[in-house]
């Protein structure tokens, strides 16, 4: 890029970030004197001194994380026009962003089902935008950082230092580090060669190879995470055990009854459950490799292939000094997603956002919300959208999907789960779950729904209708209750 194309972009950097109160420039560095042109170019050339201790030609936007949320920034950054030769990501992968859930899903096919790989799946194909491969950014004109940890912040210099030891420099900084899968301590044999925890490809790959040569493998955890990798390790056809301190799986969300007809199916599939139990440590076998697994009450299940899914945490260092919620982690943003500093935005896993629907503040790990957080701030950012972001949560799992599985599973659940609860349906293949609080449907989810009922699910769960509880409890079937509903949503919008 020519000296002038730079110099003009930085003077239009900079006069945008005045929108924030900062500068673009360098503290040292005086504005140009347009009435002496001599003083300017003695100015210009200390600004090009200044300009190349930055390892960034694209300062005015810097998105540290490279993940679901920067992914649906930068294609918010393309869609305004305000990416090219603006717009820097700087991220610890080596990857561009990609659609983060795959990982448990279609990248664990077993080898003969075309298990998923990139470039297949970088964002934004799970909500049907273009595939933004590496090149994708270059033709964009955004600059790119891989395998290259943001570890320092000067919020006063506006600058970044990464772990080679780049300084970047930002005008507004977008914060979208995500979050890093919990571990087990090192002394209890967290970090064992063939135990794995799964976040990135990297750890996707690794888990890959442990499970060509696996035999007997446990899954350490009855969320999200466990649920999906146990489906996947049978698919394999691998011994496989699913171990959890909680009674019953995915307890954050699902009923105990709800749970039941899950973990039967997984049983159908050959899971093995051991639930309200305690793990111990993982014991090393001679080979120094995870050999298996020790209980809380002294007995072990053998493995080879441990994997370890106990949630996560919010990926929040070096950013600390941006100011952190106490109660649910994360950085705290308001409902535009900026932090309390000017100029510094958070969003995707890592932020904690006023919830408005329920009027909490809350942190929400799931993808639907790293994109809507990410188009949120960035249209925010870059035109006159003041609106507060009003997030309704939904979630959702896909399991035993490979071609040739006996029985797909696909759940969707939207709104709050709260209140007393109504279960309709034989889950063959359809169940459905209604959370009522005050007489008003709160949160409801249907497993293998149609297109057309899982449409239904955010309008009921955002309405919030006062329904009949013992009509929906007397249904004979998914579609009725879900009609029932529906004529509840109606009646609402007519009085
Ligand atoms: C295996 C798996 C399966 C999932 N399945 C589902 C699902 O079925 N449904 C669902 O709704 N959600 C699911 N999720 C959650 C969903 O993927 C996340 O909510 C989403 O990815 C969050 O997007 P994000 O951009 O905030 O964070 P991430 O996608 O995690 O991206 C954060 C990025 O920041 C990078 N980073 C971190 N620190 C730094 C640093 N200091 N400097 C530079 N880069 C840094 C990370 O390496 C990463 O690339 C799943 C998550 C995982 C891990």
């Amino acid at each position: 890029m020519s000296p002038v194309r730079r110099l003009t972009m930085a003077m239009m950097s900079n006069s945008f970030s005045l929108k924030h109160g900062l500068s673009l420039w360098c503290p040292q560095t005086p504005s140009l004197n347009r009435a002496n042109p001599s003083l300017t170019s003695i100015k210009f050339r200390s600004f090009q001194r200044c300009y190349a201790a930055f390892a960034n030609e694209n300062r005015e936007y810097v998105i540290v994380g490279g993940g679901n949320a920067a992914g649906y920034a930068a294609r918010t950054f393309v869609e305004h026009g305000m990416a090219d030769g603006r717009l820097s990501i700087v991220t610890k992968e080596a990857y561009a962003p990609y659609e983060r859930p795959a990982l448990t899903k279609a990248y664990l096919f077993p080898p003969d089902k075309k298990p998923a790989r990139l470039p297949g799946f970088h964002t934004c194909v799970g909500s049907g935008g273009e595939r933004q491969t590496p090149e994708w950014y270059k033709e964009k004109g955004i600059e790119m950082f891989y395998e290259d940890p943001v570890e320092n912040i000067d919020i006063e210099k506006q600058t970044l230092v990464t772990n080679s030891g780049k300084l970047l420099k930002y005008g507004t900084l977008i914060i979208a580090t995500g979050a890093a899968a919990s571990r087990f301590p090192e002394k209890i044999g967290g970090n064992l060669p063939g135990v794995h925890y799964i976040r990135d490809v990297a750890d996707a790959d690794s888990l890959v190879s442990s499970l060509e040569k696996a035999r007997k493998v446990v899954v350490v955890g009855g969320g999200y995470i466990g649920m999906e990798v146990a489906a996947a390790a049978v698919g394999w056809k691998l011994d496989t055990t699913i171990i959890f301190p909680e009674d019953h799986l995915l307890q954050r969300l699902f009923t105990p009854s709800l749970a039941r007809r899950y973990e039967e199916l997984y049983q159908k599939n050959g899971v093995k459950f051991l639930k309200c139990v305690s793990i111990k440590n993982l014991e090393a076998g001679s080979n120094g490799r995870v050999s298996a697994v020790k209980l809380g009450d002294g007995s072990t299940v053998e493995a080879d292939t441990v994997i370890i899914g106990i949630g996560a945490k919010p990926a929040v260092s070096p950013f600390e000094k941006v100011g952190l919620n106490a109660d649910v982690g994360g950085i705290q943003v308001d409902g535009q997603f900026r932090t309390s500093i000017p100029g510094i935005f958070a969003i995707g896993d890592v932020a904690a956002f006023p919830l408005k629907i329920y009027n909490r503040m809350t942190r929400v790990e799931h993808v639907d919300h790293a994109r809507r957080s990410a188009q949120h701030c960035v249209k925010a950012l870059l035109s006159a959208q003041t609106y507060t972001y009003d997030y309704l949560p939904y979630f959702y799992s896909r399991v035993f999907e490979y071609e040739g599985s006996p029985r797909k599973v696909w759940w969707q659940f939207y709104g709050d789960n709260v209140g007393d609860t109504v279960e309709i349906g034989n889950f063959d293949p359809k169940i459905a779950t209604f959370w009522i609080e005050d007489g008003r449907l709160k949160g409801v989810l249907v497993e293998s729904g149609s297109p057309e009922e899982f449409e239904l699910l955010p309008k009921l769960a955002r309405s919030q209708p006062l329904v009949d509880k013992a009509k929906l409890q007397n249904a004979s079937s998914v579609e009725e209750a879900l009609d029932i509903a529906r004529a509840s949503l109606q009646f609402e919008a007519a009085v």
